[in-house]
């Protein structure tokens, strides 16, 4: 992750201002402000309440803070700790700081609760799948030699230390760092005395108290849709909404969508689903079960939502609509576009 292009501001920001909406034309003015991190586009927003300076402060924290997760969790920079452990597979333990044992700690019991749909040895396959520049699909037999290095089981942790049992395996925190910076940042906006916030990293949104008084409303793209065609609005307060989709990274090669979401049971990009979005208390908890539950499919997937108590839409490979909770007045009303919602209601 984190190598994708940003593929121009506009756009991108035109792909997040689909997803949620504020007070434009209507309550408090609130203070907006978008940067390129984790190769996407995110966006802070927070109600001043009448402390602007603070608050312009305590949101360049706040980003200052992502951009600290970024280089501690990247698997792109060669110093950070996972890099080594990646570049050490096989051989030597490799030393962490507490913050990343921690996430590993997590990331590990997320692949036990998912039965192994989200795998943070995913990156095994990293070499194969590539959605920059140099894309192409593998053979058969490329997949199915680099399938063996997926296995979070042999991701192992003693003390402050970290390896990899075999040569070849690699972990990329992908699908759990971004919510984890998610939170962290909004965090941040709480303790700084800003309760009122929307923190979005690109489809990880977390919506903290109120926008003037009412919920944040957050938009689910249609997958099949333009950009900004909605399937529906819900509306958040105090918890965090993720979606993965197949059209957020792909190539399109002889009729077949290749993209970013890999079904470790398989080797090759996830099959079951168009589209998943989770509500869940936590942006690492959603942005983590929006990946599995999206490689799990509807039937597996709708039981894991309901083991973790995490309301779910899924849009499985039929473009069939599986909701609940929070989600489920958005099946209610299907084919909603993009015109004619907006503001508050
Ligand atoms: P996005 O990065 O667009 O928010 P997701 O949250 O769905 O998308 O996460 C997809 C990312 O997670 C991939 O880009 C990759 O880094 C990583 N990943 C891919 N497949 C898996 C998997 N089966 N388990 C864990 N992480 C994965
Ligand atoms: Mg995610």
């Amino acid at each position: 992750m984190w190598r994708r292009a940003l593929i121009g501001a506009g756009l991108v920001a035109a792909a997040i201002g689909a997803r949620y909406w504020t007070a434009d034309g209507g309550g408090a003015a609130t203070l907006k402000e978008s940067r390129p991190l984790m190769g996407t586009l995110w966006s802070i927003e927070v109600a001043p309440h009448g402390r602007e300076a603070e608050a312009r402060a305590a949101v360049e924290r706040a980003f200052a803070e992502a951009a600290r997760i970024e280089a501690l969790m990247s698997e792109w920079r060669p110093e950070t700790a996972v890099a080594r452990i990646n570049a050490a597979a096989g051989g030597d333990w490799v030393e962490v700081p507490d913050e990343l044992r921690a996430i590993l700690e997590r990331a590990i019991a997320y692949g036990n609760k998912s039965s192994g749909a989200f795998d943070v040895t995913w990156r095994g396959m990293g070499r194969i799948w590539r959605y920059d520049d140099k894309f192409r699909t593998p053979s058969k037999k490329e997949v199915e030699g680099a399938r063996g290095n997926v296995d979070y089981r042999g991701l192992q942790l003693e003390g402050n230390k970290a390896r990899l049992a075999r040569e070849g395996m690699a972990i990329g925190l992908g699908g759990i760092a971004k919510g984890y910076a998610v939170d962290r940042t909004s965090r941040l906006l709480r303790e700084a005395g800003f309760a009122d916030s929307i923190v979005a990293g690109a489809g990880d949104i977390l919506a903290s108290g109120t926008n003037d008084g009412a919920p944040w409303r957050v938009g689910i793209q249609d997958p099949r849709g333009e950009r900004g065609r909605l399937l529906g609005v819900i509306d958040v307060s105090g918890a965090a909404v993720s979606t993965s989709g197949d059209y957020e990274r792909f190539r399109m090669v002889g009729g077949v969508r290749y993209h970013h979401i890999i079904d470790p049971r398989t080797g090759w990009p996830a099959r079951e689903s168009i589209s998943v979005s989770v509500k869940a208390a936590s942006s690492e908890q959603a942005d983590v079960l929006a990946t599995a539950i999206f490689v799990l499919g509807a039937e597996k997937g709708l039981a894991l939502a309901d083991a973790e108590g995490v309301d779910v839409l899924i849009i499985d490979a039929a473009g069939r609509r599986h909701a609940t909770g929070a989600f489920s007045a958005i099946v209610a009303r299907p084919g909603l576009g993009a015109s004619g919602i907006g503001g508050r209601r």
